[in-house]
């Protein structure tokens, strides 16, 4: 039987993924500070532990395994990532974590790793410009992610590419872009704009007002998670490398996003813009390498995900008659 290793198991895209590899067949270890949130972990064995600590690290990777997903980080949306108080927490605890397991990984043998980047390395520079955003791969360098969070990511892509130079490993880096759906981090101060806009708009009467942060003419893309896990599944089973973008190319301003999230909740809200912390200007994948790679690009519409997703939301308002 085939066996997976699915390290951030506990978290968003860790939990689908888990369900994902078992419904192809796998037997799947998963590995978080917690168990997933919202629904019972699909993992044959979950191991709650900390993979900062390095003993630990090697206690879970004791064997082969065929396929070794590195999800697990420090991170969370703009509330977390861009207003600079939780930086040291958000380098340390995530670096840590990348060169526990990378070493491990390659000590025990097992080459081929997932590690799961961001499009939060893309430099600042390139996206002062909400319509023409550039995110192309190639662009990364001179470096000058908006954030600390994305310099991290930038530190373990090189990691990962110089044991893949030195030592072997075949590693795969993606970088993703803002995944969202059922499931995910919705309140709480740690959740992304789609799953933060369908709460505002869920728990607000019709004729109401919601909080945007800025002027919400933001630009950027929204990708669901059956496509993010397709594309990762899809990478890690190539014969590329990357890093190469996962994402979505349907750009839309966060305004345009609130006004789709009111379409599909039947409901008309006025938006009230705030200051807040906002990232960069303008953000969109660029998906022409990962078409040339895998001969495979997302292409299911924003809508779509964002209905399944404000649904999820709903229920869970009401279920925990959330104020
Ligand atoms: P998430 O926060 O839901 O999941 C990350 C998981 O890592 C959490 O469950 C957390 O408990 C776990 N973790 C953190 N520190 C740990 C530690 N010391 N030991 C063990 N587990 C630890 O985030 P996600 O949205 O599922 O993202 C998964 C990966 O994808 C992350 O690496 C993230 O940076 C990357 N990514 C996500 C997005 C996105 O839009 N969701 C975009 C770009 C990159």
């Amino acid at each position: 039987m085939r066996k997976a290793l699915v390290l951030g198991a506990g978290g968003f895209i860790g939990s689908h993924l888990v369900k994902r590899l078992k419904s192809e067949g796998f037997w799947v270890r998963g590995v978080d500070l917690k168990y997933p949130e919202f629904s019972e972990t699909h993992a044959d064995d979950f191991v709650i532990g900390d993979l900062r600590d390095q003993y630990l690290t090697k206690s879970v990777i004791d064997t082969k395994f065929d396929e070794i997903y590195q999800l697990a980080a420090d991170m969370g949306g703009a509330g977390y990532v861009f207003t600079g108080q939780f930086d040291a927490d958000i380098m340390h605890n995530s670096a840590q974590i990348n060169l526990n397991v990378l070493d491990y990984a390659y000590k025990r043998n097992n080459k081929r790793i997932f590690y799961s980047s961001s499009a939060c390395i893309y430099p600042a520079y390139n996206q002062t410009d909400p319509n023409n955003p550039k995110c192309s791969e190639d662009s990364a360098y001179p470096a000058e992610p908006d954030s600390e969070y994305g310099w991290e990511k930038l530190f373990s892509e090189r990691l990962y590419l110089s044991y893949m130079r030195n030592y072997g490993m075949e590693v795969r880096i993606a970088r993703f872009h803002n995944i969202f759906g059922p499931e995910g981090t919705w309140f709480g101060g740690k959740e992304k704009a789609p799953a933060a806009l369908c709460r505002k708009v869920a728990t607000t009467e019709n004729g109401g007002e919601i909080e945007i942060w800025g002027d919400g003419m933001q630009t950027r893309s929204f990708l669901y998670i059956d496509e993010c896990l397709e594309g990762s599944t899809r990478l890690m089973r190539s014969n590329n490398f990357g890093p190469v973008n996962i994402g979505s190319e349907e750009m839309v301003t966060i305004n345009q996003l609130a006004e789709m999230i009111m379409k599909i909740a039947d409901k008309n809200v006025s938006l009230k813009h705030i200051p807040g912390p906002l990232g960069v200007r303008g953000r969109n994948s660029d998906n022409h390498l990962i078409e040339k790679m895998l001969n495979w690009k997302p292409s299911q519409p924003l809508e779509d995900g964002l209905k399944v997703t404000y649904n999820w939301i709903l229920d869970e308002v009401k279920r925990i008659n959330f104020k």
